[in-house]
């Protein structure tokens, strides 16, 4: 497989100063204020941005491999934890995989050239981790909110699809927020327990990180900050526990 370019944006290590405050800054640094916008809302926005990123990424159609290994992979998935979940195949040669606040699940075809079922696997229960622990919803209204202060979006504006135009840039956005490593490890423990609950190997989500790390040094993007040797040993911790090792 070759790899173009290495996106995996919840697989880093990198612990982020996160923006702390809920107000908004605007491009001119103006302070936006009384935009509210609640959990519901928030999903349903998330999926506006999901849609937009469906129409510009080719999807593997029914039937293609990608799919139909995906669509195996997850039938028994399609709800877990409370969570409504649905899942594509980007046919993108990238090494990658998000899920969004409102259950929209996407693996890129390159992740899946590189890994196995149960890791890939472990990857999605990793994300499915960031939905349900909220790290996502958190990241997806960062993203929202910060759009909605350059279009000058006040209280008034707080209805859902209100930003015409711009839930691509929001989900892009999104795509490149990072998680910060209390999150990821968090993910991480997830991760696992999925594995288990779902009868695959649990120990997948270590060699998953292990793959991560090895592409780590071979790549400009990853080699900067690859999963950490801390993670890896937590994540195979983490399947011992759940093993009873
Ligand atoms: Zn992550």
């Amino acid at each position: 497989m070759k790899i173009k370019s290495i996106l995996l944006i919840c697989m880093l290590t990198i612990s982020l100063s996160a923006c702390k405050t809920d107000g908004l800054i605007s491009s001119a640094g103006s302070l936006v204020t009384g935009l509210t916008i609640n959990e519901t809302q928030l999903k349903a926005e998330a999926k506006l941005s999901a849609q937009e990123m469906d129409k510009k990424i080719p999807i593997a159609p029914a039937g293609n491999q990608y799919a139909v290994r995906l669509h195996n992979l997850t039938k028994n998935m399609t709800t877990y934890d409370g969570l409504t979940l649905n899942y594509k195949v980007y046919l993108v040669d990238e090494v990658n995989a998000f899920a969004m606040p409102d259950g929209t699940v996407r693996v890129y075809a390159g992740l899946m050239d590189l890994m196995n079922d149960d890791e890939v696997l472990a990857v999605i229960g990793h994300e499915i981790g960031h939905v349900a622990l909220k790290h996502s919803l958190q990241q997806y209204k960062k993203a929202y909110l910060a759009k909605a202060a350059r279009e000058g979006l006040s209280a008034t504006d707080s209805t859902v699809g209100n930003i015409a135009g711009a839930y691509g840039d929001i989900g892009e956005a999104f795509l490149n927020a990072q998680f910060s490593q209390k999150d990821e490890l968090e993910s991480d423990a997830y991760g696992v327990t999925v594995l288990h609950k779902m009868g695959h190997d649990p120990y997948a989500a270590v060699r998953a990180q292990e793959k991560l790390q090895q592409l780590g040094s071979q790549d400009s993007v990853f080699s900067s900050h690859p999963p950490s040797q801390k993670r890896i040993d937590l994540a195979r911790a983490a399947a011992d526990k759940i093993t009873g090792k």
